[in-house]
This record gives structure tokens, sequence and C-alpha cells, in this order.
């Protein structure tokens, strides 16, 4: 485990300071990041803490009776977009990703978001308390899959977290997100193991129309579990074959797994699952007949061009970044600024490159 000081990172955003914790510590979560001018109503450095890493079980029933017992639990619907963290510092709300940085995209975003909903009424009556969601739509850290969204970036809370880090229970976080008419991850309701019949009709109705998968929570809201659906587990497989050799060795072995448990244990048709399996590895994989690189699009809409230059350093200190075009638009009557960027991945791009020309390689 890593000390304070070599994780701590000095950064800023439009003005406003604050240092990110880039990796876990005794102490502190990655992604917590610290306002070093700002305090919480107690009088502490206002410190919103990284959000908790999520336990996936494999198998639904046997996982979900080893996790919760006889215990009731609130099934929420796993949303597949990024995690974002909204804040209130120095009388503006900013937004922060998983790892801890403020995101000049999503911070946008949520200027717009509170035109809609009572983020400002929130924060007025919660000012150091934190509104974790995902962010779907057009975004900048998930590559475009086809969505029955209208064209945006929407935001669904999923957790409200106080200034110690502690997060409000289930129902506390429902009836806040009601009052201040904050869209919500769909609330699946409460159940017990005793009701996995029913679990399982959702579970597969989620499955169908294409869904990612539960999290159910404790009453409590201490303790999370997280299960996913083969749908989800073979898009994965399929958008990302492309890029196979920038991701870790196990990340398709594992979706296989999951998406085999989940075949068994619900008991699918496997031929259409073999059918299945093995399009999403030729579709993925399609690219390669006539192969130029291995990149992911990205679509996004901006209002300000300053937004997207912000966004692209950021993003450009960690992989390559490039834009494709800028377009101007309207949204609702709005001036926007579409842009689309690619981010290129350079070791599978090569690979390939080398293995599609014909050299050899030792195995
Ligand atoms: P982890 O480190 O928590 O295992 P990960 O980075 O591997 O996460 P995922 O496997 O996608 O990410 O699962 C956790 C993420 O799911 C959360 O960080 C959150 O952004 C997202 N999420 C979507 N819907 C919900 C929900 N209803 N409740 C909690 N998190 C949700």
């Amino acid at each position: 485990m890593k000390n304070e000081r070599q994780v701590v990172e000095e950064r800023s955003f439009q003005g406003i300071r604050y240092y990110r914790i880039s990796d876990d510590t005794l102490t502190h979560p990655r992604g917590t990041v610290i306002f070093p001018d700002a305090v919480d109503q107690g009088g502490h450095l206002f410190t919103v803490w990284g959000f908790p890493r999520i336990k996936r079980v494999y198998v639904l029933d046997r996982g979900f009776r080893r996790f919760f017992k006889t215990a009731p639990f609130y099934l929420e619907e796993k949303l597949d977009g990024y995690n974002v963290r909204l804040v209130h510092v120095a009388d503006r709300i900013l937004a922060l990703t998983r790892g801890g940085f403020v995101c000049p995209y999503t911070t946008e975003w949520a200027e717009l978001w509170a035109e809609h909903f009572g983020l400002r009424e929130f924060f007025a009556d919660y000012p150091d308390h934190v509104l974790c969601g995902e962010a779907l739509g057009d975004s900048p850290y998930n590559a475009q899959r086809p969505l029955e969204l209208p064209p945006g970036l929407h935001f669904f809370l999923f957790e409200i977290m106080t200034p110690q880090g502690t997060r409000l229970l289930p129902e506390e976080k429902y009836d806040l997100a009601a009052r201040y008419a904050i869209p919500t991850v769909p609330q699946l309701g409460k159940y017990t193991v005793d009701q996995m019949d029913e679990i399982r009709r959702l579970l597969l109705e989620i499955n169908e129309r294409g869904g990612e998968g539960v999290i159910a929570k404790s009453e409590d809201g201490e303790r999370m579990v997280k299960y996913v659906t083969p749908t989800s587990d073979l898009e994965d497989v399929r958008d990302n074959l492309p890029i196979l050799f920038d991701l870790d060795s196990g990340y398709f072995t594992n979706r296989l797994l999951r998406a085999t448990l989940f075949i068994q244990e619900f008991d699918l048709d496997e031929e259409e699952y073999a059918r299945r399996i093995g399009r999403s590895i030729l579709d993925g994989w399609r690219i390669l007949r006539n192969y130029r690189e291995s990149a992911e699009e990205y679509h996004i809409l901006v209002r300000n061009i300053r937004t997207w230059e912000q966004l692209q350093e950021l993003l450009g200190t960690r992989v390559r970044v490039e834009e494709m075009y800028q377009r101007a638009v309207l949204l609702d009557g709005r001036p926007f600024i579409r842009v689309g960027f690619k981010r290129v991945f350079r070791k599978s791009t090569k690979r390939f490159r080398m293995i599609l020309k014909g050299y050899g390689h030792y195995d």
C-alpha cells in the first residue's frame, strides 16, 4: 500500500485547486478529491471520498444467498456509462470522475442538468453532500453504442454520499431524489432471497432488452454486489476484440466465463448462445478484413469549444486522442458544437498490422 505522499497529485480546474488521490492508501481510497480552499459544514477540509469498489458475483442464486443470507436488499439496475460525483464547491457544481479528476465536459453538462432538476436546491440544503451517479449518452469515456436516449449527456443518481464518506440509506436517497426531481437509475424494488423467481425474471428481462445487469444493496446501504447479463458481456467481447493487445489477458475469458455461468444458471438455449458467442467474436474481428487501425470513436456535444480543449488535455495525458470533426448543431434550439474524436490503441494497431502483413511470431 502506498503512502499519501506518493499518490497525491495537485491539480486545478478553472482556478479551483484540488488534490487527487491517484491510488488506494490506508486512509483514502483511489479517486478521493480534497479541495484545500474549501471546508465542509463541520469545518474540515472539503473531502470527496473515492467511490467504493463493488464486489461481483458470478452466480446469482448462491451469490445472493451467501451475500445477504435472509436480510432484505434493494435491487437497482446497473447502467452502463461512467461514474460521476457531483459536488458543490466555490459556488459551482463540479463533476468528478471515478479516478478523481474534475471533468470539464461533465461539469459543463451539470450546468444544464441544474436547469432541469433541483441540483442547486439540493446543494443549498446539503452543501457538503455528494451526488453519485452514472452518466450516459454522448460520452467521452464510453465508445458509441446505440442507446435509447435523446442526444446529450444524461445523469442517473445511484448514491448520496456524506462528507464522512458514508452513503445515505437507500430509502433516504430515493426520497431526496424524488424531492429534488433528480433522475435515478431504475429502482427495481426491495427483495429477499426467497423471491429468487422474481429476481430471475427481472434479470431475464434486462438481458433480453440488452441491459447491463443489477446492483443489489443491503438495507443499511453498506454492502453492494453486482451481477451482469451475458448480453452485456458479449457486447464487451465484440467491442473490445479490436483492442485485444491493449487489455489485460483475462478480459475476454472472464466475460466468457460470466456469460457461460449465466447461460447455465438460467438454462438458456445453448444453440442460440453458441451462435451469439460466435457472432460476437466474428463481428468483433470483422475489421481485420480491411484493417487500418484499432481505434474507438466518440461523439460529444459541447457548448463552449474551450470545454473540448480542456477535455482533450485531460484525456491526452494518458491516451492518444485525434479529433475527427467539429460541427455546429442545435439541441433543443440551443447552439452546441458536436465534436468527433477517436482514441487510437497503438499496441493493438501495431500487432494486428504485423500479423496481417504475414510476419511470423513465436507463441
Ligand atoms: P468496481 O471497481 O466497483 O468493481 P468497475 O470500474 O470494474 O467497478 P463496473 O464493473 O462497471 O466498474 O461496476 C461498478 C460501477 O457501476 C460503479 O462505479 C458505477 O459507476 C456503476 N453503476 C451503474 N449503475 C449503478 C448502480 N445502480 N449503483 C451503483 N453503481 C452503479
